[in-house]
């Protein structure tokens, strides 16, 4: 007997239900990628996913090879290819882990339906892109939890499954055939510090955080210059690390940096059950504040100021041109700029929200649609019409100006009182420096989002 395993955003062999299942199902099993051309024309192979794929997929092969398997990579429409696949090797099941977008969903009904035809049967595993299954935990009267603290709170009760190490050995049948690996080396435009994708590559990157990073997470995870959270979002988002395993890991270690740590990996459950219920809010309001954003012709020029990091700003500016190197961001920092172009340039959080997803390699339709619509105040914050401000945050996050020293030099002689504001410098000094005029007043951006939002 044979089984197909469809691997999606889970490229990893620990912890992996749906491939233990199938291995206990079936003597032969072909472990499955498939590059759909849906995901292409949606825009979102951007170069530093790619690359970062690229990176998983090798090592998803690797870890195969040693167990005795292979990677099967197939490119085309991906009902058709499993299809094909499963009648190829003549399987009875095909296993994946169950999804969350619109796409997905829709994906897991046509695969039921066309599989289903052919007398293949669909097994769908929950709690392995999430540590807690989406629509496990409702409120009563509502499909989903709208509000992240009684979420927290009841998740934090939930008995997690069992973490379980990654198969012996893995049987893939000999008639299946696939095409060669995607290279990293084919692609352009990339970030130049982008980290090494892989199960391997997370697996270190987990251990040196439980090692010497999470101690200290929960009086370090704000300071901007430090440095010190995991950066575990690309595993996450890839699954090359295990949600399951992270929160009971985590937990092991105990201590406040983990608590703290543990939450914030419950955001991530937290948004994949708002946008399991809505999918649509990853292009619509899940609020609607009757906003009328400022027409892109008119904001051309702040728009273009925000993406390459010359608002004026130093906060805002910095953080963009780390996204832009890094193809990351620091949590702090995305929360700002976001607030930034929403509330101050009011400017469509669709905007920005699509030029993160041009550049993070953790970029990802569920926690970056769902975290825009948050600073917006379109989404899930109980405070929507908060607004950050770019040098009060400076002076809070980011004290003696470490972070916006690192990623604008025009402004690495400037000293720590000015750095937030160097349009305070004397103006000799001012004029000095290669760096541009604020474009915007604070104040006046203030005044226009309260009046567009009919708030005094
Ligand atoms: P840590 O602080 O070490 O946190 C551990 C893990 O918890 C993260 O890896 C992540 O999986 C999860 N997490 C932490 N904060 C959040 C949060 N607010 N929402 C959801 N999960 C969270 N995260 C993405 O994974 N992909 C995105 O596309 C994305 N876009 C964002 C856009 C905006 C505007 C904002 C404000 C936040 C966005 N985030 C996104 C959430 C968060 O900023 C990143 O997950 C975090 O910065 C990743 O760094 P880290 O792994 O060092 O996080």
């Amino acid at each position: 007997t044979a089984a197909v395993v469809l691997f999606t955003s889970d490229l990893r062999l620990h912890d992996h239900p749906p491939l233990r299942a199938a291995l206990a199902a079936a003597d032969e099993v072909v472990p499955l990628f498939v590059r759909d051309p849906g995901i292409h024309a949606a825009g979102f192979d951007v170069p530093n996913r790619a690359a970062f794929l690229a990176d998983c997929l090798a090592d998803l092969d690797a870890g195969l090879r040693r167990r005795g398997g292979r990677l099967v990579v197939r490119d085309g429409p991906v009902v058709r290819e499993v299809a094909a696949v499963a009648e190829e090797c003549g399987a009875g099941q095909v296993h994946l882990a169950a999804g969350v977008t619109g796409y997905a969903q829709r994906r897991e009904r046509r695969l039921r339906e066309h599989l289903g035809g052919r007398g293949v049967d669909l097994r769908v595993h929950d709690a392995v892109i999430t540590a807690v299954a989406p629509g496990a935990l409702v409120p009563s009267g509502a499909d989903h939890y709208a509000v992240f603290t009684p979420y927290f709170r009841r998740w934090s009760t939930e008995r997690l499954r069992e973490a379980r190490p990654a198969p012996r050995t893995v049987r893939v049948p000999e008639a299946v055939r696939g095409a060669p690996l995607p290279a990293r080396d084919d692609l352009s435009g990339l970030s130049p510090a982008l980290p090494a994708g892989g199960e391997k590559a997370g697996r270190e990157r987990l251990s040196r955080w439980l090692r010497s990073g999470v101690a200290a997470y929960e009086d370090r995870h704000d300071d901007l210059g430090g440095d010190g959270t995991s950066r575990l979002s690309p595993h996450l988002h890839f699954g090359t690390l295990s949600p399951v395993e992270l929160v009971r890991r985590a937990r092991e270690h105990g201590g406040a940096g983990a608590e703290a740590f543990v939450r914030q990996l419950c955001w991530r459950d937290f948004h994949h059950q708002v946008l399991a219920a809505r999918p649509d809010a990853s292009v619509r309001d899940y609020r609607t504040r009757d906003d009328h954003w400022r027409g892109l012709d008119e904001a051309a020029g702040d728009v273009a100021a925000w993406r390459e990091g010359r608002t004026g700003y130093p906060l805002v500016d910095a953080a963009m041109r780390q996204l832009r190197h890094e193809g990351w961001m620091h949590n702090r920092a995305r929360l700002l700029v976001a607030s930034f172009l929403t509330k101050t340039l009011y400017v469509d959080w669709r905007t920005g929200a699509r030029h993160f997803l041009d550049l993070l390699v953790d970029g990802d339709v569920v926690n970056n649609q769902l975290n825009w619509q948050w600073a917006a105040g379109t989404g899930t914050d109980t405070r929507p019409h908060r607004v950050l401000n770019p040098v009060v945050q400076g002076k809070r996050y980011d004290p003696d100006g470490t972070y916006v020293r690192r990623w604008v030099p025009e402004l690495r002689d400037v000293e720590a009182r000015f750095v937030h504001e160097p349009w305070r410098l004397p103006e000799e000094r001012r004029a000095g420096l290669a760096y541009p005029h604020p474009v915007v007043d604070l104040a006046e951006g203030l005044a226009r989002f309260k009046h567009a939002r009919g708030r005094d």
